[in-house]
């Protein structure tokens, strides 16, 4: 449940650095959404309507949300997120308003960054069979995507795992008219993220990174996170008999041993 009421528009700390593997998609992003938030009066300047709307695709885990985050932060925008299957949960005619009032909350406080997770869930190919309010939740997308003035700094990013199952209508000209592809991740990149996953972490001396991306073949992002925290909490497990479980407290010396071994990452 990552929705956000809309007078939760906030800051978020995620940085560039901290999602691996994406170079390049950085850098379009940066061009894309980075750019004309920053930097409104050269697209003025010019006489260019900046990018509205941007959908990136790509398998779940690939760092897509925390992606929309970190262009937030370092655009200094306001980051507001819509969870598509959630907004679609509510009540008869409280989906349409919620999007509305989101809408308004991230215009007002532009420069925003407003992320529609999982917008396949909001606006499916039509033809696809579904109901009345799903027809008028996608008619109420368009409206407020077509309605954004120009000069409101305000960049909507849309994700979806199935770019293939959203509506044609909002890959119009002044919608959702940039796609930003994300892929699973190389060796390389998948070296980038188990760095900053392992970035706080005592790691022995036997724990070997490289390998580590070398025979996690097939693995995202999501995956490589979770691979570090398990092995974090192998490394508890194993100083657990050492813990004063009576008095709740962690002998230093117990501290200044704990580390992640190799062995950790195989359980
Ligand atoms: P979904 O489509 O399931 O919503 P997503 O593509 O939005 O997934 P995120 O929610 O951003 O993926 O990623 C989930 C978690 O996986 C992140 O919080 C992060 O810990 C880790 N992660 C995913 N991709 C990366 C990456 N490229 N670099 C670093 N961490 C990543």
């Amino acid at each position: 449940p990552e929705y956000q009421e809309p007078h939760d528009a906030r800051r978020t700390d995620v940085t560039y650095d901290d999602l691996g593997g994406l170079g390049e998609t950085i850098d379009q992003l940066r061009e894309m959404v980075e750019l004309p938030l920053r930097y409104p009066e050269l697209f003025r300047r010019l006489g260019v309507d900046p990018p509205r709307g941007v959908l990136l695709h790509g398998p779940p885990g690939t760092g897509k949300t925390r992606l929309a985050r970190a262009v937030a932060n370092e655009s200094e925008a306001q980051f507001f997120l819509i969870n598509g299957p959630e907004i679609m949960g509510s009540a008869y005619g409280e989906s349409e308003k919620r999007l509305r009032d989101i809408f308004e909350a991230a215009a007002k406080a532009a420069p925003s960054i407003l992320f529609i997770d999982e917008i396949d869930s909001i606006a499916p190919k039509r033809g696809q069979v579904h109901g009345e309010a799903e027809k008028r939740l996608v008619a109420q997308l368009l409206t407020l995507m077509d309605g954004l003035e120009p000069r409101t700094n305000l960049v909507v990013i849309a994700a979806t795992n199935r770019p293939d199952a959203i509506d044609e209508a909002l890959r119009r000209p002044g919608r959702f008219d940039r796609e930003i592809v994300i892929g699973v991740p190389d060796e390389k990149g998948r070296r980038e993220i188990l760095g900053i996953h392992t970035r706080g972490m005592p790691l022995g001396d036997d724990v070997d990174l490289d390998e580590l991306a070398r025979t996690t073949f097939g693995f995202v992002g999501a995956d490589m996170a979770a691979l570090t925290r398990e092995a974090a909490i192998e490394a508890v497990r194993r100083i657990m008999p050492r813990l004063n479980l009576e008095d709740g407290t962690i002998p230093s010396e117990v501290l200044d041993e704990l580390s992640v071994l190799r062995a950790d990452f195989n359980n």
